[in-house]
C-alpha cells in the first residue's frame, strides 16, 4: 500500500513539476497559476458491497480538478492499486489535455479500489452502479456536472450500468446519457469511440513523423509510417488500436510487452493475430516465430523507431530511462515517463510526444458522443442523403458535359454521403492535426526545446483566457 502511494505521489509530482515548467513561459498572474494548478474537489467515498454472501467494504474517488468549463470530465479506474494522488495527477492531466484538443470541459478523475480480473461480473455490476449512486446522490455527476469514460481496468460495461443506474435515479431527464461517455453504441454510445484514443496516437505518430524539422534532433528525416519500427507497452483499449493503425500504415511491430511478459520479432508481429491469441490463451508468450521476453520492461529498453507505452504510468524511470534505445516516445498511456526520466531522455536527443496531446482522442470523440446524446440524433442521419443527392448532380452534370459515362464503382465512390463513423473519425483527425500544430507553433514562438512544456502552456494560456473572461466569484 506504501509504495502504491509513493507510485501515485511520484506521478502527482511529475505533472505539478511540468506544470511549472510551463508556467515560467506563461505571463498570467501567480494567484491564477495556482488556481489552474490546483485540484478544485475530492470525494472520498466507502460503501459496502455483498460478494458471495459477505459484506465488503469497497473505497472510491472522484476528483474533480477544474470547473472553469462544465461539465468536468475524466475516466473511471479499477484497480487495487488506485489512490488519491493518482487520481488526482490523472484528474489534472485531463484538464489540459481537454484544452489543448479545445474540447470545452474541465478535467476530472475516478477510481475505485477493485480488481476486475479476480472479481465476477456480478459483483463489478454491484460496485459500478452503487458508485454511480453515490455520485449521484451528491450531484457529482450529470450531463452538465460531470461526465466520467472508461478507463484502465472499465469498459463500455461499466459505463452501460452508469448510465442505466443515473436513468433509473434521474427518471425522465431528457439528456440522461450524456452522463457518462463510453457506452456501448446501443446504449447511446457513438461509431469510432473503442478505437478513438488508438487512432488519435496514430494520427499524432503520423503528424510528427512528417515533421523534419521535429525530427532533426532525434536524427531523422521526415517520411511516414512505412517500415518504421514499433514496440509497445499493454495491448489494451490503447496499445492495441494504436498498434493496429500504425502497422495498416505500414509500421513494423517488433515488440509487445504485456503483464506476462514480452514477444519479439524483428521481422515483425500481426497485431490483431496476437490479440486473438491472448484472448484465447490468457497470455502472448510462445506466440508464433516470437521470441519470449521474460522480463517484460527488457522490450522498453530495445531497439526500434518508435515506442508506445500504453499501459500505465511510471514505466520509464530513473531505474532505465538512460537505457530507452527508442528515437521517439509515444505517450499512450497517461503519465509513462516521470519528470526525472524525461530530462535524461531529453538529453539523448529522444522526442517525447506527450500524453497530454497525443492520447487526447479518447475525450475528443467522448465530447462528440456527449454533443450526440445531448442532440438525441445520430450523426449523419439528417444530412448523409442530402449530401448524397449533391453528389449524384454533380456527377451528372460531369456525365453529360464530358459525354463519358463513369462505372457504377465509381460513382458509388464519388456519391457517398458520410456517416457516424466517418464523421467522428474525421473530427478525430482534424482535431489531432490541429492541436499538434498549435503545440510546434508555441515551441517556435516561446523557443521552448520539448514538446510537453510546450503542450501545457498552450493549455494554460487558454484556461487562464477562460478565468479573466470569467473572473473570480463573488
Ligand atoms: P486497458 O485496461 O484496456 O489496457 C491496459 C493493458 O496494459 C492491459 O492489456 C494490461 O494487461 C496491460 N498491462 C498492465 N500492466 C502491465 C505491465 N506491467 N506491463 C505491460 N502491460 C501491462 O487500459 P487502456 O484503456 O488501454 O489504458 C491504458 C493507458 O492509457 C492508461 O494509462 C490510461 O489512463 C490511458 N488512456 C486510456 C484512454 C482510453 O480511452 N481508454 C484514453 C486516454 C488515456
Amino acid at each position: 500500500m506504501a509504495d502504491n502511494q509513493n507510485e501515485g505521489t511520484k506521478f502527482l509530482e511529475s505533472v505539478h513539476k511540468y506544470f511549472d515548467n510551463a508556467a515560467k513561459y506563461s505571463k498570467l498572474s501567480p494567484g491564477i497559476l495556482a488556481q489552474i494548478k490546483v485540484c478544485n474537489s475530492v470525494y472520498k467515498i466507502s460503501f459496502p458491497v455483498e460478494v458471495d454472501g459477505k459484506i465488503e467494504v469497497i473505497e472510491g474517488i472522484r476528483v474533480q480538478h477544474s470547473h472553469h468549463k462544465l461539465p468536468s470530465k475524466g475516466g473511471i479506474r479499477f484497480s487495487m492499486q488506485v489512490d488519491e494522488d493518482e487520481v488526482k495527477a490523472l484528474a489534472t492531466l485531463m484538464t489540459f489535455k481537454c484544452a489543448v484538443v479545445d474540447v470545452p470541459f474541465g478535467g476530472a478523475k475516478g477510481g475505485v479500489k477493485i480488481n476486475p480480473r479476480t472479481s465476477s461480473v456480478k459483483t463489478l455490476e454491484r460496485v459500478t452502479r452503487r458508485y454511480a449512486a453515490e455520485l449521484i446522490k451528491k450531484n457529482l455527476i450529470g450531463p452538465g456536472m460531470d461526465v466520467p469514460a472508461p478507463d484502465y481496468g472499465t469498459g463500455s460495461r461499466e459505463m452501460a450500468w452508469i448510465a442505466d443506474t443515473y436513468q433509473a435515479l434521474k427518471y425522465g431527464e431528457t439528456n440522461a446519457l450524456g452522463c457518462v461517455t463510453g457506452k456501448p453504441v446501443g446504449q447511446g454510445g457513438i461509431r469510432g469511440r473503442a478505437e478513438a484514443t488508438g487512432l488519435g496516437v496514430y494520427f499524432g505518430i503520423r503528424e510528427a513523423l512528417a515533421d523534419g524539422e521535429l525530427l532533426k534532433g532525434a536524427n531523422m528525416e521526415a517520411g511516414t509510417m512505412q517500415g518504421k519500427r514499433i514496440i509497445v507497452q499493454g495491448l489494451g483499449n490503447v496499445g492495441y488500436h494504436a498498434s493496429w493503425f500504425c502497422q495498416q500504415d505500414g509500421a513494423i511491430i517488433t515488440g509487445i510487452a504485456e503483464r506476462e511478459g514480452g514477444i519479439y520479432n524483428p521481422e515483425g508481429i500481426n497485431v490483431e493475430e496476437v490479440f486473438k491469441y491472448r484472448s484465447e490463451t490468457g497470455s502472448l508468450l510462445n506466440f508464433k516465430n516470437c521470441t519470449n521476453i521474460e522480463n517484460t520492461l527488457d522490450l522498453l529498453e530495445m531497439e526500434c523507431d518508435i515506442l508506445i507505452p500504453a499501459a500505465l504510468e511510471n514505466q520509464i524511470n530513473l531505474g532505465n530511462a538512460a537505457r530507452i534505445k527508442a528515437k521517439i516516445i509515444a505517450e499512450g498511456a497517461n503519465g509513462p515517463v516521470t519528470q526525472e526520466a524525461e530530462e535524461i531522455l531529453l538529453k539523448n536527443n529522444i522526442i517525447i510526444l506527450p500524453d497530454l496531446y497525443l492520447n487526447a482522442g479518447g475525450v475528443t470523440v467522448s465530447y462528440f458522443e456527449w454533443l450526440k446524446n445531448l442532440s438525441n440524433v445520430r450523426f449523419g442521419r439528417m444530412g448523409k442523403r442530402a449530401e448524397e443527392a449533391s453528389y449524384k448532380r454533380l456527377v451528372n452534370a460531369i456525365e453529360s458535359t464530358s459525354g463519358k459515362n463513369m462505372t457504377a464503382q465509381e460513382k458509388a465512390i464519388l456519391t457517398k454521403g458520410s456517416d457516424e463513423v466517418n464523421l467522428v473519425r474525421s473530427g478525430l483527425e482534424d482535431t489531432m492535426i490541429n492541436a499538434y500544430h498549435e503545440i510546434r507553433e508555441t515551441m517556435r514562438q516561446k523557443n521552448i526545446p520539448d514538446m510537453r512544456t510546450a503542450a501545457f502552456l498552450t493549455a494554460i494560456e487558454k484556461i487562464g483566457v477562460s478565468y479573466e473572461a470569467l473572473g473570480i466569484f463573488p
